[in-house]
């Protein structure tokens, strides 16, 4: 493989190999930058590249990039398979099982929104460790606490473009944010949070800055448009723009999701929604059911917290057989698992779920009741994300595969 635009500056790039969790790195000898496309259903590339929106990306692909699906990890959430990117292992070794869960040690509901909960390095970190200069830019804050730590401990770059509190500013990494994109921090409701992000890692790349980039986005415009709809187009050919900056800067650039998306609507037009909780207190009233949405995070107005899986905490844990086969007879739940089921099919971490993991079909989504969740804050319809039809996700790479990827991808 020849990497364009070689300079001199680039002779300096570490290629040491590198090992994290147990798998082997061998790093290029060229900057590399890995998106993850926040809520990137295949569609919204599809829809784009017909349209002659994203023409770098076409070009990419023309000239010997790769294109491909892959499957994302079960639950589809952001926390989950942001972890999962960076630490290269599935949720049962990272412990990020949902963005939010019931911490059996505490009995509190919490957010994974601390590296605490995580129980695996992370391939950013080991990259640091072997020279490389390291770059983590994410629209969201929770995301930067989650898997940023270490890395401006050993000299890289840490931050998230989301406006924070200014007093958190000298233990968030948040210096090193200044100047590098040269207009103020994005709303978080928007695209341009997005832009942003991948804007700061373009400058990054080109002023040899980083050299190993890992650019993460939000959601909202997928969340909000379907593939088809002008804003969206408009967000993909700004996403575009800045893939087409990554490639002149010299970088090997991939890019995948998170997630994808899909519209959670009855046919009417009103969010299809199952409240989990509301059932089963109905038909178990003294079993003791706590329903948990893991897709809960500080970003309501995407979601509302409304996700295709949640999880199901029992005190009887006599009824969970019962539960499980009523649940498997409601109308628009797919699949329904025992926590050492989920923990098998779904690789999960047993502590980390509920006694029974529920998931939807692909035009619904699963709620705890009518009151825990706002639909005012959605705008009418839902599309959102969480469940099987959301796991597969595009793969992007700006050079060929490596002739053993190439063979395990055939
Ligand atoms: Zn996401
Ligand atoms: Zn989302």
């Amino acid at each position: 493989v020849r990497y364009r635009h070689a300079t001199a500056a680039m002779a300096e790039i570490a290629t040491t190999p590198f090992e994290t969790n147990g798998v082997r790195y061998t790093p290029p000898p060229a900057p590399v930058a890995v998106l993850c496309i926040d809520g990137c259903a295949d569609e919204y590339l599809d829809a784009a590249l017909v349209r002659g929106h994203m023409p770098r990306l076409a070009a990419m692909l023309a000239g010997g990039g790769h294109r491909s699906m892959v499957r994302g990890a079960l639950p589809s959430f952001t926390n989950v398979n942001n972890t999962c990117i960076v630490s290269g292992v599935p949720p049962s070794v990272t412990g990020i099982c949902g963005n939010f869960f019931l911490d059996p040690e505490s009995g509190e509901e919490v957010m994974t929104n601390s590296p605490r909960f995580r129980r695996c390095g992370t391939i950013l970190n080991a990259a640091a460790d072997a020279g490389r200069r390291v770059a983590f830019v994410t629209a969201k804050e929770k995301l930067r606490t989650v898997l940023g730590d270490g890395i401006v401990e050993r000299g890289g770059i840490a931050f998230s473009s989301e406006k924070v509190d200014e007093a958190k500013r000298d233990t968030h990494g948040l210096d090193c944010a200044d100047g590098v994109v040269g207009r103020g921090r994005p709303e978080i409701y928007s695209g341009d949070a997005s832009i942003y992000v991948l804007e700061a890692g373009a400058t990054l790349a080109q002023s040899g800055a980083a050299d190993f980039l890992y650019l993460s986005t939000t959601d909202f415009i997928q969340h909000k448009y379907a593939p088809d709809e002008p804003e969206a187009l408009e967000f993909y050919e700004g996403i575009d723009t800045q893939i087409g900056r990554l490639i002149d800067a010299g970088c090997v650039v991939a890019a995948t999701a998170d997630h994808g998306m899909n519209g959670k609507n009855t046919p009417g037009g009103k969010p299809n929604v199952i409240y989990v909780e509301t059932l089963l207190e109905e038909n178990f009233p003294d079993a003791g059911v706590r329903v948990i949405c893991p897709i809960t995070d500080p970003y309501v107005v995407h979601h509302g917290a409304l996700g295709s899986y949640v999880v199901v905490h029992v005190t009887d844990r006599s009824r969970v057989g019962p539960m499980m086969e009523f649940l498997n007879s409601v109308e628009g739940i797919t699949e329904v698992y025992d926590r050492d089921t989920a923990c098998r099919r779904l690789e999960l971490a047993g502590d980390r779920i509920g006694e029974i993991c529920v998931l939807c079909g692909r035009d619904r989504v699963l709620g705890k009741t009518p009151a825990d969740h706002d639909l005012s804050v959605l705008d009418g319809r839902l599309r959102s994300h969480g469940g099987r039809y959301e796991e597969m996700v595009p793969m992007l790479l700006s050079h060929p595969l490596r002739p053993e990827y190439a063979a395990r991808a055939a």
